[in-house]
């Protein structure tokens, strides 16, 4: 028997978290598993349609602002 390890989507890591970027570049929404311990920080992400450095504030995608 050999045991393949195929990639899909749906097996993600629970230390991480899935998060939606959008670039203002080319218009699209990227989808980014980050971390758990980076969830609190400002990511670089690498859009993979028109390779713009993006830096995310990953703490403002996920809390709303409560004032
Ligand atoms: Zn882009």
């Amino acid at each position: 028997m050999s045991s393949s390890s195929a990639f899909s989507l749906d097996h993600l890591s629970p230390s991480e978290q899935l998060c939606y970027v959008h670039c203002n570049f080319c218009d699209t929404v990227l989808a980014v598993s980050v971390p758990c311990s980076s969830l609190f920080k400002t990511v670089t992400v690498r859009c993979g349609h028109c390779t713009n450095l993006l830096s995310v504030n990953m703490r403002g995608l996920l809390l709303p602002t409560c004032s």
